[in-house]
């Protein structure tokens, strides 16, 4: 019995300045904003939400910018470094665009079958544009200086630096039913479902990689995604048969979730692609409201008030 994972859901990640993550997210990249809200465990925090323009499940990119945060070390234990799927032809338009403004960046390189340019977000988050040779139907939605010729379009993959990477692949393979698609070096990938960018995830073991420590520019945790609340409560099962400590099924509003750290120290949720983020405000005003849930909108004044400004 495994589990039927389709893909990436969303990637949540730490940050210090919001305005600035905000700024980066919109403005540089050319993300939508797609929900503005607040860390339920910490509502005095915002939820930032960015990704395609429906906040389709595989492009969302989430942060908890924390003001005044110091950064954190990217390495092993962490999802290390977040791909994002762009046109065939488009890297030089990228390299161009980040010498502009200052984008911290390096040289194009080569990934399997593709070409790939690292770069980082203010916090120093490891971030790669990835020019894939493989299809990817999802729309490109154009933004302002970005055109949809250019565009960003989703996960490709999550990269997860690994001191040992044996545990997590019998994790993604015998429980999560992905399937090794490549092995080079020190990575190997791993795709789910039926593949393409979006639903591959690569293990990492170089061991030049230093321990990571959590902070500002580090990955929170990464979620996949299944179709439907049946599906995730057999992936539930399905992984406490195989040992892990999962949560209970948590309702994050737009998604339903369950949370798991796999035996590499990585913290792994697996979320329903339903009902989406156009359930507490219309599709063409997403991230326009500070969305709360039920029972922190009696606190609304308190927590507007409290909130840095976005601008
Ligand atoms: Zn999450």
């Amino acid at each position: 019995m495994k589990a039927r994972v389709s893909g990436l859901h969303h990637i949540t990640a730490i940050a210090s300045d919001p305005r600035q993550n905000l700024d980066f997210y919109t403005r540089v990249l050319g993300l939508r904003f797609v929900k503005k809200s607040v860390n339920q465990d910490d509502p005095g925090t915002y939820h930032l939400y960015y990704g395609d323009y429906a906040a389709s499940p595989g492009t969302i990119l989430t942060f908890f910018p924390w003001t005044g945060l110091r950064r954190g070390r990217p390495g092993t234990g962490q999802a290390y470094a977040t791909a994002l799927s762009v046109p065939a032809k488009s890297l030089p338009f990228w390299q161009e665009r980040f010498s502009k403004l200052d984008v911290p960046h390096q040289a194009v390189a080569h990934r399997f079958a593709d070409k790939v340019l690292p770069f980082a977000d203010p916090n120093g988050l490891r971030l790669e544009l990835l020019a894939t040779s493989e299809a990817d139907p999802r729309p490109a939605v154009p933004a302002k200086d970005v055109p949809a010729g250019f565009a960003i379009r989703g996960f490709h993959s999550s990269t997860l630096a690994l001191s040992d990477g044996t545990e997590t692949a019998r994790v993604l393979t015998d429980s999560m039913g992905l399937k090794l698609a490549s092995q080079s070096g020190y990575r190997a990938r791993y795709s789910a479902g039926s593949g393409g960018p979006g639903a591959y995830v690569d293990l990492l073991t170089d061991p030049a990689l230093p321990r990571g420590l959590n902070g500002a520019g580090t990955i929170h945790h990464v979620a996949f995604r299944v179709p439907d609340e049946s599906t995730q409560v057999a992936a539930r099962d399905v992984l406490l048969k195989a040992g892990l400590s999962v949560s209970p099924v948590i309702d994050r509003a737009y998604f339903k979730s369950i949370y798991c750290r796999e035996p590499g120290g990585v913290l792994f949720e697996i979320a329903t692609d339903g009902p989406g983020f156009a359930i507490d405000e219309p599709l063409d005003q997403l991230g326009a409201i500070l969305s709360l849930p039920p029972r922190l909108e009696p606190h609304r004044a308190a927590i507007e008030a409290a909130l840095p400004k976005l601008g």
